[in-house]
């Protein structure tokens, strides 16, 4: 539900002027689609530097309050001061994260201290935290209590422990300076704008299924993730970052507890696409062999948000997209 329909109903604050790192990202493009419902958003300042992110996520966007900066989050610098900032800029595919560690400690670690002054005082600071931060977990389901099992060597150590800096210097922040902050750990998420070579389970799949035919699991695919679908976990974030009657600020998991192994989305994926199949990979280096959020205080914090989409139904609407797409560009000039 979007946040139009949540302000007849909940505390939430002014939007006033607000800075969204990584809005032309996968998440973040959603999550300015439903900020830019909010009337009382006077100014939308988007920081983004098209590492992984795209014009082509927000160009269906004609509204004067948005303005779009192309540059580094850790870099960007502003005159102005923000009533509240959502720090998302960060590649999430282990794809992308493990081809440039450095980058991603940069945008991650570099863009929050980076942005932390251009908060107007009393101002909120946003972020999207990850399921990475539990590692590869030894209980199941994750609660936020759970210090998770990570190697700060690992070769997915530049993602991990850029997230988990980022949480310490926000939650030292709240409590030295009583900064508003909002911290969610985001678990798989898979959905519409995603891009081709994004490299996930999910979107590597349909992409694999209707061009090669042959997707790629890595092992023998007994894996498991909990497939959060998009349209899901926005809504969850619009609970956790606009509403001011929260008792609670974060770590906040967001995800959907369905647990299903990588096998399965696979073979699902193959059904829905006659002719594809399978062809097994040697395993990924440290790759977690399971992943679910326990959602026990997200249920209590965020009354009514559930995610509600299974993943049958959020994996059909995202082969639609991209048959779309593909059709799209099929049909561009000079194509
Ligand atoms: N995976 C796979 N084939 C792919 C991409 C991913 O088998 O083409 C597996 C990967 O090894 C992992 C799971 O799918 O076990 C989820 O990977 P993803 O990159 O989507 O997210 P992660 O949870 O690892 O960050």
């Amino acid at each position: 539900m979007a946040l139009d329909g949540l302000t007849s109903r909940l505390e939430v604050s002014m939007a006033g002027s607000v800075l969204v790192s990584g809005g032309c990202g996968f998440i973040g493009s959603h999550l300015i689609d439903r900020l830019l419902l909010r009337a009382d958003l006077e100014a939308l300042v988007v920081v983004d530097n098209l590492w992984t992110g795209s014009r082509q996520n927000i160009a269906h966007i004609a509204d004067p309050r948005l303005s779009l900066e192309i540059q580094d989050v850790e870099s960007f610098r502003s005159d102005r001061r923000f009533d509240e900032i959502i720090h998302l800029a960060s590649p999430a595919s282990p794809a992308w994260f493990m081809r440039e560690p450095a980058r991603t400690i940069k945008a991650n670690v570099g863009g929050a201290l980076n942005l932390l002054p251009l908060l107007k005082p009393g101002g909120r600071f946003c972020f999207t935290s990850t399921s990475e931060v539990y590692g590869d977990p030894l209980i199941s389901p994750q609660p936020e209590s759970y210090r998770g099992s990570v190697d700060c060597t690992g070769p997915r150590s530049s993602y991990d422990e850029s997230k988990r800096c980022t949480e310490a210097l926000l939650f030292e922040a709240q409590r030295v300076e009583g900064l508003d902050i909002r911290v969610a750990r985001l678990f798989n998420t898979y959905g519409p704008r995603t891009r081709t070579d994004d490299g996930r389970a999910i979107s590597n799949f349909i992409n694999q299924a209707v061009t090669t035919g042959i997707l790629t699991v890595y092992g023998d695919g007994s894996q498991s993730r909990s497939w959060g679908y998009v349209d899901d976990i926005v809504d969850g974030l619009e609970r956790l970052f606009w509403r001011d009657d929260l008792s609670y600020r974060g770590p906040l998991n967001i995800g959907n507890d369905n647990e299903v192994s990588v096998l399965q989305i696979a073979r699902f994926v193959c059904s829905l696409v006659p002719g594809s199949s399978i062809e097994h990979h040697a395993p990924l280096p440290q790759d977690p062999t399971n992943r679910c959020p326990d959602l026990t205080l997200a249920r209590r914090v965020l009354p009514g948000w559930e995610a509600k989409t299974g993943y049958q139904d959020g994996i059909e609407r995202t082969l639609e997209w991209v048959r779309k797409e593909i059709a799209a560009v099929e049909a561009a000039p000079g194509a």
